[in-house]
């Protein structure tokens, strides 16, 4: 039988207690985290979010109850503290210079015995840590993320709150939004057939808050995205959602980074600003992708000049078919042993490249995977002109230009990678600009929104929107860090008719246009002050910062990649009477 609180309280944490404490009376309340029976002296590790509290148990009649005791016990215990004996001290342990001695002990909650010990370490597979998130939650490291993203949430509303910002919420049952994944339905029982969409994002609402006048929105908000998960993708997610009024590209910016710096201060690392800038082409082009990883150089140079000519007939097929030969240094690469060459060509291959060649020097002479077709003389001025020294590895690759930078993007991570050279606590941040306003959707046969369908084109570009729209750039931006996005926004179209021109571009008749949007399109027609805005992705930021490669450790209850929530054992069947009161049947 378990004994009841009663009037106990703690007197301190689990983590609190000092050598300064000694002599002090105590009252502490935890789960019980390891019992070290020594037959006339039981030992216990008690643990609470703050910590873990040695605290030790003599006298036959404490002994006996103390002998019950297992691991996940919630319990509580009156004692005095004292030093520990030399040999016991333990300066892992924030609380190891000192123990308790139990003077009185309750036993407040029994626990089943646990699928997994409770540490740090655990050897558990991920299902079953989903499955019981709750015990999960109790390990350290979960319990510090959990904490660090509290400390985020909390820097984020200040800093907002300090620049005249507005929390303001949003709804959550909606229309569907323009974001371009699928949405969540939620059937109405009121207005059977009919559905709300959850948001994929707040996009028309915040913009509607600006023509309301708030002028300037923020919100800690989740989304929801009804996608195929790739690799750690949740269903819902959080986003620090933010649009402001009269706002133009560098007011965004000059907001933003001060946020980020606040952000950073809560680990203790301190942020230069501002961040560089790159336009999107010379991201795909130096470094084959939109979110390039900064944190090691290795851009990639074009060498098709060196190649146009060659006897190297791979190269100069490809560059005479309108490709590129590019390439970049791997600094001190040239000691690579065959096998890392090898398979480096092998990762290329299945990126669908064409080939991989390597050159390095060797002395005065220089080597490569074809010297003898491309000739010393190509192979020497392409390593010139790479900027290879005598210690360097040059990696080359030909195809179309895009393409090419694609797959050296791929291996300049690879190699990075395995060099050990992308450092988790190494921050390098920069900002994507000048993204095109649309993309080729090949599938549909149309053009489609690269951000979203209120991007505005940049001013000069707007004439070219319907002669030329695939060189039309957009004012949209993304922030990257580290190799991953962990924002992106834009400055918004604010004019009625500019909205209608991108619509029917996007292939969306004025009908349908309404239907999606009409309320939207009529609100741009009341006084639409011309705004911008960003949203963060709180979650990979989080992450980020707490060296976690997966955002599933920062959310307290994540979906698995199947959507699956398995605590919970979400989606679920319902009722035949639920189903029955939206009027929805089930096929199949
Ligand atoms: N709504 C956009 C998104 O969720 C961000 C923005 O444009 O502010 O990606």
């Amino acid at each position: 039988m378990a004994d009841k609180l009663g009037d106990w309280a703690r007197t301190h944490t689990c983590g609190e207690l000092r050598p300064a404490d000694i002599g002090r009376d105590v009252l502490l309340l935890g789960w019980v985290h390891k019992v070290r029976d020594l037959g006339h002296l039981v030992f216990i590790d008690v643990r609470d979010r703050y910590g873990l509290t040695q605290i030790v148990v003599d006298g036959d009649a404490l002994r006996d109850r103390a002998k019950h005791l297992r691991a996940e016990f919630v319990i509580g215990m009156k004692g005095r503290v004292r030093a520990r004996a030399a040999e016991a001290l333990n300066a892992k342990m924030p609380t190891g210079g000192i123990e308790v001695q139990v003077t009185e002990l309750k036993l407040l909650s029994e626990a089943r015995v646990p699928p997994f010990v409770i540490a740090d370490d655990v050897a558990a597979s991920d299902e079953l840590r989903l499955r019981y998130r709750y015990l999960d939650l109790r390990r350290p490291v979960l319990q510090a993320n959990l904490g660090l993203r509290h400390r985020v949430t909390m820097a984020v509303r200040q800093y907002f709150d300090s620049q005249g910002f507005w929390e303001i919420e949003t709804p959550v049952l909606t229309k569907s939004t323009p974001e371009g994944a699928r949405d969540y339905l939620v059937p109405s029982r009121v207005h059977p057939g009919q559905f709300y969409a959850l948001p994929q994002s707040p996009q028309i609402f915040k913009q509607i808050l600006m023509i309301a006048g708030t002028d300037r929105y923020f919100q800690i908000v989740k989304c929801f995205r009804d996608e195929d998960l790739r690799a750690d993708r949740q269903p819902e997610f959080t986003q620090i959602d933010v649009e402001m009024s009269f706002a133009t590209r560098d007011h965004v910016f000059s907001t933003i980074e001060p946020l980020i710096q606040q952000v950073f201060r809560v680990i203790g690392c301190e942020v230069a600003v501002p961040f560089p800038r790159m336009s999107y082409a010379e991201a795909i082009a130096r470094y084959g992708s939109d979110k390039p990883d900064l944190r090691v150089g290795m851009a990639i140079a074009d060498l098709s000049t060196i190649f146009a000519e060659s006897t190297f007939s791979v190269f100069r097929d490809a560059i005479a078919g309108g490709g590129v030969v590019r390439g970049f240094v791997v600094p001190g690469g040239a000691g690579f042993s065959r096998k890392q060459l090898d398979t480096l060509a092998e990762d290329a291959k299945s990126l669908g490249a064409g080939g991989l060649v390597w050159a390095r020097r060797n002395g005065d002479a220089v080597q490569s995977s074809a010297l003898k077709a491309a000739g010393e003389g190509a192979i020497r001025a392409a390593l010139d002109a790479a900027g290879a020294g005598a210690t360097d590895l040059l990696l080359l690759a030909c195809g179309p230009a895009d393409a090419a930078s694609k797959v050296l993007g791929h291996l300049r991570l690879t190699v990075a990678r395995n060099q050990g050279w992308l450092k988790a606590d190494e921050f390098v941040f920069t900002w994507v600009v000048d993204f095109p306003l649309l993309e080729w959707a090949p599938d549909e046969g149309r053009w489609a929104a690269m951000h979203h369908p209120f991007t505005s084109p940049i001013e000069a570009d707007m004439d070219l929107m319907e002669d030329d729209p695939g060189h039309v750039l957009a004012q949209a931006y993304d922030l990257v860090l580290n190799g991953s996005e962990i924002g992106g926004g834009s400055i918004r179209i604010h004019d009625t008719a500019l909205q209608r021109r991108m619509f029917s571009l996007l292939g969306i008749s004025d009908e349908d246009a309404k239907l999606r949007f009409g309320f939207f399109l009529e609100s741009l027609e009341y006084g639409t002050p011309p705004h911008g805005g960003i949203a963060l992705g709180l979650d990979r930021i989080v992450a980020l910062l707490a060296g976690e490669p997966s955002i599933r450790d920062v959310i307290a209850f994540p979906k698995t990649a199947q959507a699956v929530d398995l605590m919970s054992t979400a989606p679920t069947t319902v009722d035949a009477r639920q189903l029955r009161e939206l009027r929805l049947r089930i096929e199949g």
